[in-house]
């Protein structure tokens, strides 16, 4: 079982995933939540192949005005638990207003913990030139010759998955996403099962992804991550 210190850092016990502190530049932080905050968390997937470790590191630098995104942890492949933000003080990962631990809240950012899991999200099947089945990430920017993202959306050979990565790719409502590793679903369950103690949450207020709070703007995490892997992690963090 995880737990945090008065800074609001996670600290795993003997058997618990590995925690790496990377803080983020204090202007992706907000100001501490007001009690009874945080009420439950929102998931989110990168939608990047960048790894964990790197996304975390990002988050340390100053970012462009207004642009200042955040999450409390990322989840990697690997299992490592990254966390950015104190557990403590409010991170932006979620636009607007929602509903939230079944109450109306006008800013869903000020009373949620946005666990990023490192994933490419949302993929498309595109034969290569050999006519061989291909996973690419999608949506993505089709790189010029010199290897800039340009304003077009094309087959990127730099967000093509692997042979083994692919064949965890997953169909749901119609839609491939990019699978989740072992290690992965199990540091975000054990993640899960600690916060929920921390902060009383409920089962039914910890089913929720971004995508439900902005299904205009964002997809994350991806249909096989809510309709596969997150009832599983919910079983296993509510078990008892
Ligand atoms: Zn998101």
């Amino acid at each position: 079982m995880f737990t945090r210190d008065t800074l609001g850092w996670l600290h795993p016990d003997d058997g618990d995933p590995r925690v790496v502190v990377v803080p983020a530049h204090s202007s992706r932080m907000g100001t501490f939540f007001s009690a009874p905050s945080p009420r439950a968390p929102v998931f989110h997937t990168t939608d990047t192949a960048t790894p964990a470790a790197l996304a975390a590191k990002h988050w340390t630098g100053d970012p462009l005005p207004g642009l200042a995104a955040s999450a409390h942890v990322i989840v990697g492949r690997d299992g490592v638990i990254y966390q950015s933000v104190p557990l403590n003080r409010i991170a932006w990962h979620a636009r607007g207003k929602g509903i939230v631990a079944g109450r109306e809240v006008p800013s869903v950012n000020s009373c949620t913990i946005g666990i990023e899991l490192e994933n490419i999200g949302g993929l498309r099947r595109i034969p290569d030139a050999q006519q061989r089945p291909a996973f690419y990430g999608w949506p993505y920017w089709r790189r010029d010759a010199s290897g800039n993202p340009r304003q077009s959306l094309g087959p990127d050979p730099l967000l093509r998955l692997d042979d083994a990565r692919g064949a965890q790719a997953r169909l749901v409502g119609g839609q491939w996403c990019d699978g989740f590793t072992v290690e992965q679903i199990g540091a975000a369950t054990a993640l899960l099962l600690s916060l929920a103690r921390m902060f009383g949450w409920r089962r039914e207020w910890c089913g929720k992804g971004h995508v439900d709070y902005e299904p205009a703007r964002k997809s994350d995490p991806w249909p096989a991550f809510i309709v596969n892997y997150l009832p599983q992690i919910l079983d296993l963090a509510f078990a008892h």
